[in-house]
Order: structure tokens, then C-alpha cells, then sequence
């Protein structure tokens, strides 16, 4: 397979060009270097055709083959990582080795999913009567993927989809589309026809998907504004949903920590990917006695954190994903410099791009745009605390509740800090941390239901209770 040209959806099984197309950008320069395919209303409907026809007999397989072909599908995808990594970083911009990780990631995704099962659920066994609850499918299902995590994202969504008997519509963002597309070719070698479709297309796709009355189900993530239209959406026929939204995630740093221990990782945790994932640091609190010497290393580890196109050796940080994205993060910043606050930037970054220098937002205030909004770029607000009670009610002041962190040498502490906080994954002395076999909720405006772990391969499927009368 050329994993560089002639990208095309898969639907039914086979490859199918674009009648028409979308540009796709490399975000490290700003041009256009390929095109992908804009699924018309016609391909679309065809490929809900085709996992409806498949659905039945992928439905009627013993689960156990299931498991083999998605776990056989994760080895295939972990085996071309190093050679579809250059395609990763041309199109999201991530630098080399780190895009590798992530589609290594999506392939070790489906290889652990495949191991589970769902339960099943004697109630009652009496002399009267036998009651048991087990779960089934829910039909076809449509994912939506973002752009920041474009290929692992979108396997937390294939692979317990598919292990509980679901056929699937898969479309990745119109900023991020090739290596889903690969994706989806390489997989048509594994999966029988239709129990995997992949399309991509403009802005008109999404909403096309969400009001298409094939669809049971809809797995989406995204953004908090774009959820909410999702589940309006869905609401019309009741269509499942599960929604992995935004976050304005709250770091605490207690004044015990050793900072030349944690300063790493606490930049890490706010800045790997450029700060474009949903459960970075936004919001970095830091205890009065330790402000200073933070926010020296901080500002230390930023100069020398080399940020240019992901594609040349020794990038440790790439570009913003995106025009529209970095044109936001651009209106952040200038917000904060017309009101004043304090930044502290590194740089210089490459001048044409999407580039913004890793910059720390010195103590601004509570209500100052750039601690109230997700910034999804490379721009941490950094506040200090005197008061414990006080600071976790400053991080609890958000619509969103993704995750969080609580930095401290009094383990003990950080539990009982951690959780009082009002959100889905906390990380104590560590961050960035998922895994398949534990569930991952956004609370309040971060997420509507749950993926990984088994709540979140329940999420693909419904429970089915028999009553059986042994009456005679
Ligand atoms: P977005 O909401 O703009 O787009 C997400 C996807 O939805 C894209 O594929 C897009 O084409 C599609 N879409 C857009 N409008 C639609 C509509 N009306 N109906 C249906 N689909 C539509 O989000 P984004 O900018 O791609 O991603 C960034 C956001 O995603 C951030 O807020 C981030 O926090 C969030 N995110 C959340 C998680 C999580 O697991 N909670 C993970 C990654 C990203």
C-alpha cells in the first residue's frame, strides 16, 4: 500500500475515491500537500447500506472471533506505525517518534480491547423461575473523531464497537483524514466487508451523520459546542450517543513537592502535543511558597524545548493543528495582552505555520479569559494558592470536569485532595495516564457516558433481560 497517495474511503469492503475533494494541510508550513475525499450524501448513504448488511452476520459470530480479527487488526496497525508516522506528522503536525507512539497506541487499543467480554447476569435461578440479563449489539454505529489524537481516538471507538457485534461509519476530522483512510484500507485485508466503513468530507459530513436514520448509535469526540448539536441531533430519532467533550483540566501543586523532580513533568503534562489534548493541565495552581522557583523551571525547560515542523529531527513540540485553531489560540493571547497580564514566551518559532511559542500566563486572574476557556493551545495559566479549601473550589469552578492532577510528597494528602475534585480522572504525582481497561468519563460539560474499561464497552451495547417460568 502507498501510504502517501491516492487516498480513498473504504465502504463495503473496497476502496472508493473521492468524487469530489478537501484540501489537507500541513500544519508546519501551511500548504497544501494532498487531498482527500468529500463524501457526497450518495457515498454516505452507501456506507450506512453496507454495515447494515453486514451487521447481522458480524452480530451472529461467536465473540471470540470478533476479538481475533480486531486484535489481529491492532497487530497490523502496530506493524506499520514506523512507516505511516511521516504521514501522521505531515497532516497533524506531531513530531516523528511521538506519532509512531500514537499509532502504536491505536493498534495496542484494539489488541487489549479484543480481550473483553461482556458479562453476563444470573438473577435469579429458583425453582420458580430463571432471570438473566446479558447484552447485545445495538446495530450500526457512527464515529466522529477529532483532530488532535486522530488515530488513537478513533480506535477507543473501532475496537469495542466491533468486539460487541456493532458495524461501524468512522470519520476522522476534516483537518486530520489520511491516516484513518489508510487505516481503513489496511483493515479491509481482516475485516469482512462493511463492518468497518471510513469517509471523510467537509463540514457538511458531521451533521450528515448525526441526522442519518441508519445510525443507532453516535460515539463522538470533540468539542463541548459541537457535542451539544450532537445531541440535539440525536434526540430526534433517540439514537445512542456518547459524547468525550472539552476540558479546562486543574493541576494543584502542593508546597512539598521537589520541583526539579516535578517541573518535567509538569510541563509535559500541560505542552506534549503542542497542549492540544483534551486532558492537558489548562490550569496550573501553585502553592505561594514554590510560585516562583515553578515558574522559573517552567519558563527554563520552555526556551529549551525546541518547537519547529515535526517532520526535522531534534522538534520536540510541533505546529497548532490547524488555521482555525491557531487564529483561537492567536485571539487568546492577544486578549491577555490587551488586558495586561504578564507572559512569559519562549521562542523564536518558525515563521510560517501555525506556530505559538510555549507561553506561561504569570498569575492572571480568575476570571481573565485565559483561565475561564479552554485554550487547546500552547498558553498555561499559572495562579497561586495560600488556602487549600480555596484552591480546589477555584478548580472546581469549571463547566468542565475531564481530569486533573495533584502534585505532592504526601501521597496520603493528594488522595484526599484529589477527590474532592469534580472530574472523571484524577492523576496524583503523574499525568496523561489512560488505559484500555479503565474508564474514561468527562463529568459535567466534559462528557455524556464513558469510553474504555468495560462501562465503556457497554456503551456499544444494551442489556436484554429473560424471564423464564419454570411453573410447568
Ligand atoms: P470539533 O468539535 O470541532 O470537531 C470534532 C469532530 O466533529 C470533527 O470530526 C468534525 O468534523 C465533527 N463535526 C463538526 N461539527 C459537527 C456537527 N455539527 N455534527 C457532527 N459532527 C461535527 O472538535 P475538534 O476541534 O476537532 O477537537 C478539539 C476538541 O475536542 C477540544 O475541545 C478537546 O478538548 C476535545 N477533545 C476531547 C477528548 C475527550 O476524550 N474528552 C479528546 C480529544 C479532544
Amino acid at each position: 500500500m502507498n501510504l502517501f497517495d491516492h487516498f480513498a474511503m473504504t465502504i463495503d469492503g473496497k476502496s472508493i475515491a473521492g468524487e469530489a475533494f478537501i484540501d489537507v494541510v500541513n500544519p508546519a508550513t501551511g500548504e497544501t500537500f494532498a487531498r482527500a475525499p468529500d463524501c457526497t450524501p450518495a457515498q454516505l448513504d452507501a456506507a450506512v447500506a453496507s454495515a447494515q448488511r453486514a451487521y447481522p452476520s458480524w452480530r451472529a459470530r461467536p465473540i471470540a472471533e470478533r476479538q481475533a480479527l480486531v486484535a489481529e487488526a491492532g497487530q497490523r496497525l502496530m506493524a506499520k506505525a514506523e512507516e505511516m508516522a511521516r504521514l501522521f506528522t505531515l497532516e497533524q503536525g506531531r513530531p516523528v517518534g511521538a506519532a509512531k507512539q500514537e499509532i502504536q497506541l491505536g493498534g495496542y487499543w484494539l489488541t487489549q480491547v479484543a480481550k473483553a467480554a461482556p458479562p453476563r447476569h444470573i438473577i435469579e435461578d429458583s425453582p420458580t423461575q430463571r432471570i438473566e440479563t446479558d447484552y447485545v449489539p445495538l446495530g450500526v454505529v457512527c464515529a466522529i473523531a477529532p483532530w488532535n489524537f486522530p488515530v488513537s481516538l478513533a480506535m477507543w471507538k473501532v475496537a469495542p464497537a466491533l468486539v460487541a457485534g456493532n458495524a461501524m461509519v468512522l470519520k476522522p476530522s476534516p483537518f486530520t483524514p489520511l491516516c484513518t483512510l489508510k487505516i481503513g484500507e489496511l483493515f479491509q485485508e481482516i475485516l469482512p466487508p462493511g463492518v468497518l466503513n471510513v469517509v471523510s468530507g467537509g463540514d457538511a459530513l458531521g451533521p450528515w451523520m448525526t441526522a442519518h436514520p441508519g445510525f443507532a448509535k453516535i460515539s463522538f469526540t470533540g468539542s463541548t459546542a459541537t457535542g451539544k448539536k450532537v445531541m440535539e441531533t440525536a434526540a430526534k430519532d433517540l439514537k445512542r450517543i456518547t459524547l468525550e467533550l472539552g476540558g479546562n483540566d486543574a493541576a494543584i501543586v502542593l508546597p512539598d513537592v521537589d520541583l526539579d523532580e516535578v517541573a518535567h513533568k509538569i510541563f509535559f503534562g500541560a505542552f506534549f502535543n503542542t497542549a492540544q489534548i483534551c486532558v492537558a493541565t489548562k490550569r496550573l495552581y501553585v502553592h505561594q511558597d514554590i510560585y516562583e522557583g515553578l515558574r522559573d523551571r517552567l519558563a527554563a525547560i520552555a526556551r529549551a524545548t525546541r518547537m519547529g515542523d515535526g517532520a526535522e529531527q531534534g522538534t520536540v513540540l510541533g505546529p497548532i493543528q490547524n488555521k482555525r485553531q491557531y487564529d483561537r489560540v492567536m485571539g487568546l493571547l492577544e486578549d491577555a495582552r490587551a488586558n495586561n497580564l504578564t507572559l512569559i514566551e519562549a521562542g523564536p518559532v518558525p515563521a510560517s505555520g501555525y506556530f505559538v511559542p510555549v507561553t506561561i500566563v504569570d498569575d492572571p486572574p480568575e476570571d481573565s479569559r485565559v483561565v475561564q476557556e479552554e485554550a487547546f493551545g500552547p498558553i498555561l495559566p499559572m495562579m497561586r494558592f495560600s488556602d487549600i479549601d480555596e484552591v480546589i473550589a477555584r478548580a472546581n469552578a469549571s463547566e468542565y470536569g475531564l481530569a486533573g492532577a495533584v502534585w505532592s510528597s504526601d501521597v496520603d494528602a493528594a488522595i484526599g485532595i484529589a477527590k474532592r475534585m469534580e472530574t472523571g480522572t484524577i492523576w496524583v504525582n503523574q499525568n496523561l495516564n489512560l488505559r484500555p481497561d479503565t474508564p474514561f468519563a468527562g463529568h459535567k460539560q466534559s462528557g455524556f457516558g464513558v469510553e474504555n474499561g468495560m462501562e465503556g464497552l457497554l456503551e456499544f451495547m444494551a442489556p436484554r433481560s429473560i424471564y423464564v417460568s419454570k411453573a410447568g
